[in-house]
């Protein structure tokens, strides 16, 4: 991080859109990421209409970021050259029954795209913690939910349509393109600009989800493999404190065989009797539906509403891969470091994500469990603990989350891909000139 991030959360994302020149000039506006601690560094925004003009903007334009809804914490949608954002470019293309599956132009957002979906009869199948984030941005960092079963985003990706550097059209799919689709979905912002997206389907579905309170950690040692398995997608938020998971969701889908019984007790967590935020003290308004009502797969997998704000909104986020194999132990070792930790803490969540084959995916052929911090926006305190928590991890190999914030090396992240240099020089074909390139990418991927 550099000293224009962390600055205080003020003013919203205000693109303008100008086509002489080319760029549009944010004024005296600021152009900042969702929870407000970047200040990208460059106001020189192109929002194009169409996708000639996208086109034309990325043959014409020497270096160049592209913006989804910027959700990440840390720099690797940042630049100080310009920013080029595909938010007007959000339509659906194509819906494929026999599939099935659907392609969309990539500004899309999962919050767009879902309710469409279900009223046609399909799903996908998972969502993050939001649906508020692009599908192209959310892929392109394998942002992922919950399930053991169930692969990050990305891997609902079967093709890919994206502009290179020459500004020519790239087509990759599953089927015909093999390493370089693997290298290429979740592509990290540095192979190119993204322009449509085919994804898998699924029949829609239907999910009830339930939160217990109160999960002793004694259980859930005992018990991991059980409470992971218990629903189709289960997340485990902690405080550290006192020796508990205070609320674990389970979502589960209303099919024979997979719907969940819920007793009032569930591995002595109480079940609760009203509908509950991951961080207590907040209104669970903005959360999705609990307490077993049963509802479409959109509205019950993530955490939080569209039309709301996810989380605590003023706040960080940090969270590391291990092998599944290793839940327990690094789960202990961060409960171990809990004094620390709590001061500057909103709530940390564990969640399972299967496997899958994407090179640049934490999750690259390793069952994984995911350790998150949702930290209160101190980045002097937060800079200052990571290296701790990496430390108590590094046994585990950890992989952080690639949209948030981390202190791990260069040296130590890049040995635990071994598809990086295959990955490097897809982008080097796909990308000479570092068109795509920004600090971030030089500094942990493409230096030494
Ligand atoms: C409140 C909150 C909750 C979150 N919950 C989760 C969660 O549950 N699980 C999880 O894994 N993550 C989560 N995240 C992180 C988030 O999902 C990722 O940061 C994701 O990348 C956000 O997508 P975006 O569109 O906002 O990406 P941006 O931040 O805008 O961009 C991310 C990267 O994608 C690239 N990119 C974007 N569009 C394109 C394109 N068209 N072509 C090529 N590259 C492109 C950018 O250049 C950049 O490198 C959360 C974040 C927030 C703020």
């Amino acid at each position: 991080m550099n000293k224009r991030t962390f600055i205080k959360l003020c003013s919203a994302f205000v693109a303008g859109r100008m086509l002489s020149p080319l760029m549009a000039r944010q004024g005296r506006s600021e152009l900042r990421n969702w929870a407000g601690n970047l200040e990208y560094g460059t106001r020189r925004l192109y929002v194009p209409d169409t996708l000639d003009e996208a086109k034309r903007f990325v043959k014409e334009t020497q270096e160049f970021k592209v913006l989804g809804t910027r959700h990440c914490f840390n720099s690797i949608a940042d630049t100080s050259t310009k920013l080029l954002s595909l938010r007007n470019l959000d339509k659906i293309v194509a819906l494929d029954p026999a599939g099935p599956n659907v392609t969309v132009e990539a500004g899309i957002t999962y919050g767009q795209l879902a309710p469409y979906l279900h009223s046609k009869g399909f799903a996908l199948h998972n969502l993050a913690s939001l649906p508020h984030i692009s599908v192209a941005g959310a892929c392109s960092t394998a942002t992922h939910g919950s399930g053991q079963g169930n692969g990050n985003l990305s891997t609902a990706v079967i093709g890919l349509e994206m502009l290179t550097a020459s500004g020519e059209t790239l087509k990759l799919s599953a089927g015909k393109d093999g390493d370089a689709f693997l290298g290429a979905v979740v592509g990290l912002g540095a192979l190119g600009v993204i322009t449509k997206i085919t994804l898998r389907l699924q029949p829609t579905f239907m999910v009830s989800q339930y939160v217990y309170e109160d999960l002793p950690f004694s259980q859930l040692k005992e018990n991991f493999d059980k409470i992971e398995s218990s629903g189709y997608s289960v997340s485990l938020f902690t405080d550290w404190q006192k020796q508990r998971v205070n609320e674990l969701w389970i979502k589960s889908r209303m099919e024979p065989g997979q719907a969940f019984d819920a007793k009032p007790e569930f591995f002595g967590a109480k079940l609760a009797t009203r509908n509950l935020h991951p961080i207590a003290e907040l209104s669970a308004e903005n959360c999705t539906e609990q307490m077993g009502v049963p509802g479409p797969w959109y509205e019950r997998l993530p955490h939080f509403r569209m039309g709301f704000t996810p989380s605590a909104g003023k706040e960080l986020q940090s969270e590391y891969f291990v092998p599944r194999q290793h839940a327990i132990e690094a789960t202990l070792a961060i409960e171990r470091l809990r004094e620390q930790i709590s001061p500057h803490l909103l709530i940390s969540e564990i969640r399972a994500i299967a496997a899958d084959n994407f090179w640049m995916s934490p999750c690259y052929k390793q069952p994984s469990v995911a350790i998150h911090f949702t930290w209160r926006q101190d980045w002097p305190a937060v800079r200052a603990l990571l290296p701790i928590i990496e430390r108590e991890l590094a046994p585990f190999k950890p992989r952080p989350h690639w949209g948030k914030l981390f202190t791990i090396s260069p040296a130590q992240l890049k040995p635990s891909y071994e598809k990086l240099p295959e990955f490097l020089q897809l982008a080097k074909k796909l990308d000479p000139q570092g068109k795509f390139r920004n600090d971030f990418l030089n500094t942990n991927l493409f230096g030494g």
